[in-house]
């Protein structure tokens, strides 16, 4: 407990020079408000809500997101799903065109025999998206435009996850960008998914881009993060993966191997969750964002 308050004081200070605002609790508030909706797979009325509370909450920081909708073809029907696109762009007009994405899902598992409400998985990635919009708006960067993608769909329709019955909205977006040739604006995309446990510890994603996996850890341990990273190394499939066959360099950052993630599990409750570290991911985000507007 202890150590912990002490890297959360050095967040807070870190966060002071690049981030003022990105505030961990406030993101945990956000990701709460989506939870209390109930379970939100793909084509509810809770994920209708939460679209609503999303726009609700970009408008107040005058934003507007871009909204691809689209009807996928699951095995279980077809269903409506929405990718929200926030773009902040570049204040220097002539790097607009240098684009890096930070993505995550803000849908929840269906399930039939639990009430599975997700505030890890699909809740803090969607918590995380939003306050990163917020501290972006305020604050846009010099040389990337950032676009924060919602991202519909992420999970398996109907049963255990499958390549054609996963990724619904990330497949479709990337098909989107290729086709107007703004896939290749894109530098770099970071997509978060369960970052909201205690005791986070987030692994090495082995189909994520080496160099992008060496620049947020160079990047967490700037920020005084590097204890939030492990050395496991674990191939996850998740949003990114249509963004790498598309040729985007891409890293995941999910906490897939501590014992406190509960996932696709009845107990993924708001109880589990610390806004430390919900803060910790934002300002390593925030770092590699900065760190990859510096490459060449
Ligand atoms: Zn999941």
């Amino acid at each position: 407990m202890r150590a912990l308050a002490i890297v959360v004081f050095a967040a807070s200070l870190a966060a002071a020079q690049t981030a003022p605002t990105f505030s961990g609790r406030d993101a945990l508030a956000y990701t709460k408000t989506a939870v209390d909706f109930g379970p939100r797979p793909s084509g509810s009325p809770a994920l209708d809500q939460t679209r609503k509370f999303i726009e609700t909450k970009l408008e107040s920081w005058k934003l507007k997101p871009e909204v691809d909708q689209f009807t996928a073809s699951t095995p279980i029907g077809p269903i409506k799903m929405y990718n929200y696109i926030v773009k902040i762009p570049a204040s220097n007009a002539s790097a607009v065109d240098r684009v890096v994405i930070v993505a995550g899902h803000y849908d929840t598992k269906r399930f039939k025999d639990i009430k599975f409400v997700g505030a890890n998985d699909g809740g803090s990635s969607m918590g995380a998206l939003l306050e990163l919009a917020h501290v972006l708006a305020a604050a846009p960067r010099k040389d990337v435009s950032v676009w924060i993608v919602f991202h519909d769909g992420e999970e398996a329709q109907e049963g255990p996850w499958t390549a054609a019955d996963s990724t619904w909205g990330a497949k479709h977006l990337v098909a989107k960008l290729q086709k107007s040739g703004e896939i290749k604006k894109v530098r770099a995309l970071i997509n978060i998914d369960m970052i909201g446990n205690r005791n986070l510890s987030m692994l090495r994603d082995t189909y994520s881009t080496s160099w992008l996996n060496d620049l947020v850890r160079q990047s967490a341990a700037s920020v005084g993060m590097a204890a939030v990273f492990n050395d496991q190394t674990t191939d996850i499939e998740d949003d990114h993966l249509p963004y790498l066959a598309a040729g985007v360099p891409c890293v995941d950052l999910i906490d897939f191997t501590s014992g406190d993630t509960f996932w696709h599990n009845e107990k993924d409750t708001m109880d589990k969750l610390s806004a430390a570290s919900l803060q910790q991911i934002g300002v390593v985000v925030l770092a590699s964002i900065d760190a990859i507007a510096a490459r060449k």
